[in-house]
């Protein structure tokens, strides 16, 4: 969640994504799966003390793991285990590519880089305030982007279209999201389906049996 505030490297120590393109939540996936397609599947976010002027920044830090820490970025690069000399020569180039203006943290601000490729659309601004810190960012799998279809009752629909009778389903099982994830809804739509799917899953006039006499014992 943070990473729009500094600048994503991979192994030989080069940007290879717009670590800003808008909000985070909007872009994170398709960054994510940029970091994926890297060496090793594996990227270092980079920042420096500016990081600080972003509220509560640590909170959106997902380990209990310390950051890397150094006072160059040659040494940080080799605490990292990556090239210092194209971290170097990357920093420089961002750097120099930074226009200037107003930094916003709390919305897309357009404070981007010109000149060089790929740009850094948000939040550019130079990475010269040690001490600097890195975190490295593997992508994970929060979402199973598809799954079963379902109706706005929860049924389950067959491959004919049709609900499968006494079949519900909600939550990460269901289909809703194809590459594209909309941020912070699946716990919403799991509360909202998982409500509808157990009231009808409970009411006895929508059981496939429901005309077949009970017998009591
Ligand atoms: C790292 C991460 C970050 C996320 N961030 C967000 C976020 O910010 N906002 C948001 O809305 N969503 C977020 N999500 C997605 C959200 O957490 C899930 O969509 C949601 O938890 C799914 O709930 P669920 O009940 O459908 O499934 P789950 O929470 O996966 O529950 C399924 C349960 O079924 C159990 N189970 C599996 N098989 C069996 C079996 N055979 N018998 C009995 N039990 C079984 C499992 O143990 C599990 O407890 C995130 C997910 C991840 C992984």
């Amino acid at each position: 969640m943070n990473f729009p505030y500094g600048i994503l490297v991979n192994r030989k120590g080069h940007r290879f994504t717009d670590e800003a393109p808008g909000p985070v939540d909007v872009n994170y996936d398709h960054i994510s799966r940029a970091i994926k397609d890297e060496p090793d599947g594996i990227a270092w976010v980079v920042f420096d003390q500016s990081i600080h002027d972003v509220p509560n920044w640590k909170k959106s830090i997902r380990t209990d793991q310390p950051p890397i820490q150094s006072g160059s970025i040659a040494s940080l690069a080799a605490a990292c285990g990556i090239s210092f000399e194209g971290l170097e020569k990357t920093v420089l180039a961002y750097n120099a590519a930074c226009t200037g203006g107003k930094f916003n943290a709390l919305r897309p601000d357009g404070l981007s880089t010109r000149g060089i490729d790929p740009v850094k659309s948000n939040w550019a601004r130079p990475i010269d305030r040690g001490p600097y810190v890195a975190y490295p960012i593997m992508a994970g799998i929060c979402f199973t982007y598809g799954g079963i279809k379902t109706n706005r009752n929860a049924e389950v629909i067959d491959a004919d279209g049709r609900p499968v009778p006494g079949l519900y389903a909600a939550g990460e099982a269901t289909g809703l999201y194809y590459q594209v994830y909309t941020g912070a809804t699946s716990v919403l739509r799991g509360a909202v389906f998982g409500k509808i799917a157990g009231e009808n899953a409970a009411d006895v006039r929508f059981w496939p049996l429901a005309d077949i006499p009970i017998c009591r014992i």
